[in-house]
């Protein structure tokens, strides 16, 4: 047996603040050695008060002292944040099914195995809570907020859990900035993925989130006819100017798909940001049509990438490309 495993054992019985399990299995002590008769352990305590963390580090201390053969011990706290990541969904206007987009990229996602999360930072309409049937206001400690939990694998947090159903938040600017960063820098766990869902439009609260949260990329997501109105084109700046890279757009409500049949029809035409993505150098990541099938489950509560039917299958191809995006696999070396 290595020196180590008694130290790991030891700092395992000391409950972490936030999940109650020990700090080895909830991950927050991961390195532990033995110097002759002195002990060095790390903790990390990020998103943790003051207090706790001072706490912690004495629990932590008192733990490795009493492993038979220590007689002195050092834990060294660091608050490094995880390696996560945010993708920004973003739209040039409301009503393109901006939302709808990242409910069911970050459910693909999570069915695909991975660790995402999802924060409304739509103050004008957040809707979320709806799409996710999940309306619990979120709790929080030491003012700090968790996510609520879904029954699709996404943790969400949304400016719709903490007002009351039909009321107007009135904020503007930075107090709107300032309350939607309280979602993000939230105590996201071990979520490695954020999509985060933002207000439509081009305005001061979007470009102050996406500055102080600095999203690995942005996705757009505009209908045919906004492209026309060059709507979309306005958010795709955004990101240009604040030096974001556009991981491609999303052609959402393109072409209506019978539900009877499945054909698909085209009253407003398609193509067009397939045509836009072109023309600027963007990939383009994929075409929704407009399908009763989406609405409807959207409107009960149950995202449709959380089916096998066809009303999945766009969704899915997008966090697909989205994945890839942010997973590259290696190249070849030879
Ligand atoms: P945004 O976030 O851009 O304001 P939403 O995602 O809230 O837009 O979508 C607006 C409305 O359109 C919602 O009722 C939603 O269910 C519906 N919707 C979005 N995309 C589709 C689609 N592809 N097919 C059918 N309905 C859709």
């Amino acid at each position: 047996m290595s020196d180590r495993d008694p130290l790991l054992s030891a700092l395992d019985t000391v409950p972490d603040p936030v999940t109650g399990k020990g700090l080895v299995t909830s991950g927050r002590a991961s390195a532990a050695r033995l110097e002759g008769s002195r002990a060095d352990a790390i903790v990390d305590v990020a998103g943790l008060a003051a207090g706790d963390r001072a706490a912690l580090e004495s629990a932590a201390r008192a733990a490795l002292l009493a492993v038979p053969g220590v007689t002195e011990a050092r834990v060294l706290l660091t608050a490094d944040r995880p390696a996560r990541r945010i993708v920004a969904i973003a739209s040039g206007k409301g009503g393109v099914g901006k939302s709808t987009v990242a409910a069911n990229v970050a459910v693909a996602l999570a069915r695909m195995g991975r660790k995402v999360g999802l924060v409304d930072a739509d103050i004008y309409g957040p809707s979320q809570p709806r799409l996710f049937d999940a309306h619990d206001r979120p709790d929080a400690k030491d003012k700090i907020m968790f996510p609520v939990p879904t029954r699709w694998g996404v943790p969400i947090l949304s400016m719709g859990q903490l007002i009351e159903p039909g009321k107007a938040i009135a904020w503007r600017g930075p107090m709107a900035a300032g309350a939607l960063s309280q979602l993000v820098d939230a105590h996201w766990g071990d979520t490695e993925l954020l999509i985060l869902d933002l207000p439509p439009g081009t305005g001061d609260v979007q470009l102050t989130m996406i500055q102080k949260h600095r999203p690995v990329g942005a996705i757009i997501v505009s209908t045919p006819q906004d492209l026309a109105l060059i709507d979309a084109t306005r958010a795709i700046d955004l990101f240009f100017k604040a030096d974001i890279p556009v991981i491609g757009l999303v052609e959402n409500m393109a072409g209506y798909a019978c539900p009877h049949c499945g054909e698909i029809s085209d009253p407003f035409g398609q193509g067009g940001a397939e045509a836009e993505a072109q023309a600027l150098g963007l990939p383009f990541l994929g075409r929704i049509p407009l399908a009763r099938g989406i609405r409807s489950a959207s409107d009960a509560g149950t995202p449709p990438a959380a089916g096998d039917d066809a009303d999945a299958a766009p969704f899915r191809a997008i966090a697909e490309r989205l994945d890839a995006w942010l997973n590259p696999s290696p190249s070849p070396v030879f």
